[in-house]
């Protein structure tokens, strides 16, 4: 049986070659299949499957072709990983075992440092919009003091910061039991000093803060009008990341346009690295409901995922309360979840959002803004002044509207739904090299929705 030889081979050579979440988020839930010389490949859901199809399926056929005499076919399914080979363990399964009986870090002295075990990598869903910020945290993450710091992460309400920041302290403390970290939210690091003056105790806390291996701090524009948390901040910092602690810093803004924060401060925040963490692209945000939904016994197809995913745009918090709305709704009435049901649960929210964006107003919006005309856009005009603009206000039209891709196409100038299809795509790929292209994007995204 040449199957779980392959697969083993596949899964030995993913292992090493990937970091271990996305290992885990899109090799590990594979399921794989030999019948004669057609094999299967069978993902939870199209996302992983396309994901997978995209970026590992290159590698998976060119083991395949050294295992089979001739060339294999592939099928692809969506599905339960059931009756295949089962996977080999991680090796590092052990090891986790290990860790998890070992006995808990010694205790600080701050209650509120607390580490949130849900918070972790595997359950972190990346995508374009926190790509950077993402693996700027792993690299911290598995070897603290040494790259980025301070590493700073800055985004909008409900983008994942604090996810993000939580998921480094939890993945220190699985590689090291003894590490001594500190997750404090800005907020309560200025109550401890604000107490520790009132008690003249200030040289406990210092003692307290220098004495860490890694300090998460969250939502730092607190400290703001707080000069004298500020310089307390700002001795811990240095004294810190001169002895190569580590420090992750989360912020609300840009460290420069932090109002009331002294300017030593801020520009010694940019010393290591600064990332933002940008609002989730759709096909994210249905990433993460999927990845939420199969984390319940509720299941939720994918349909209902790009439903919801469509109608909750501004952040991931919003995205998860609408998905447990929708699934209280469904226990409730003791109903499945369909699109149906989704839109009765969601009606409030729906209604709230009546102003719907139409597509004329995007094309009207990406016309002015590019400077050309609404008629060129719709027109067979190819020139790239002109073709850029229409494949920006294509992908809009399927991010921000309820219509189909041939709709899409016919809506400008009569054309096929494929050519929308590859307009998204190409737009997605260029955002992640040209960053001039990607903040037109994100700004002409934040002035459609207001
Ligand atoms: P912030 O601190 O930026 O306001 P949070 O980290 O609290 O945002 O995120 C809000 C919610 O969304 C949390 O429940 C978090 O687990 C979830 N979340 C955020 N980003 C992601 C992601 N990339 N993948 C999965 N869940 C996410
Ligand atoms: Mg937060």
């Amino acid at each position: 049986m040449p199957d779980k030889a392959l697969w083993d081979s596949c899964l030995t050579f993913f292992r090493d070659s990937l970091p271990p979440q996305q290992f885990n988020s899109w090799i590990k839930p594979l399921a794989f299949e030999i019948d004669g010389d057609q094999i299967t490949l069978t993902a939870p859901n199209s996302f992983t499957m396309k994901l997978v199809q995209e970026r590992f399926l290159p590698e998976i056929v060119k083991r395949a072709q050294s295992f089979f005499p001739g060339t294999p076919s592939f099928e692809f399914r969506i599905g339960k990983k059931s009756s295949v080979v089962p996977a080999q363990k991680p090796r590092t399964n052990a090891s986790n075992t290990a860790r998890q009986e070992a006995p808990p870090a010694p205790k600080t002295s701050k209650s509120h440092n607390k580490l949130n075990p849900q918070l972790s990598f595997e359950n972190f869903v990346t995508g374009k919009a926190n790509q950077l910020a993402h693996s700027a945290a792993i690299q911290v993450a598995e070897a603290p003091g040494t790259n980025y710091n301070p590493l700073f992460i800055y985004g909008g309400v409900g983008l994942g910061k604090t996810h993000l920041i939580q998921a480094i302290g939890n993945h220190v403390r699985q590689e090291n039991n003894h590490a001594k970290i500190c997750y404090v939210h800005a907020t309560n690091y200025v109550s401890d000093v604000v107490r520790a003056f009132q008690s003249k105790k200030i040289d406990e806390i210092k003692q307290f803060y220098n004495s860490l291996d890694l300090l998460l701090i969250d939502d730092i524009q607190f400290i703001a009008d707080k000069p004298a948390t500020q310089q307390e901040f700002f001795y811990t910092l240095n004294s810190l990341t001169d002895g190569h602690k580590q420090v992750v810093i989360t912020c609300d803004t840009f460290p420069k346009e932090i109002s009331g924060m002294t300017p030593r401060l801020t520009s010694r925040f940019s010393w290591g690295l600064t990332v933002a963490i940008e609002p989730p692209e759709l096909e994210m945000r249905v990433a993460i409901l999927l990845l939420k939904a199969s984390q319940s016994s509720n299941p939720v197809t994918e349909d209902v995922a790009f439903f919801i995913a469509k109608h909750v745009r501004s952040n991931i918090r919003e995205l998860e309360g609408a998905l447990k709305r929708v699934d209280a709704y469904s226990r409730f009435h003791k109903r499945p979840i369909t699109v149906e049901l989704a839109k009765e649960a969601l009606r409030d929210l729906l209604a709230s959002q009546n102003k719907q964006v139409s597509i004329e107003n995007i094309q009207k919006t990406v016309a002015d803004f590019y400077r050309v005309k609404v008629g060129d856009l719709l027109s067979k005009k190819r020139t790239r002044l002109i073709a850029r603009p229409r494949q920006i206000a294509m992908c809009l039209a399927r991010e921000l509207t309820q219509l189909s891709l041939p709709e899409i196409g016919a809506a400008f100038g009569d054309r096929d739904h494929t050519t929308v299809m590859y307009a998204c795509k190409a737009v997605e790929n260029l955002r992640t090299i040209d960053s001039a292209l990607n903040a037109d994007f994100i700004l002409l995204n934040q002035i459609l929705q207001n």
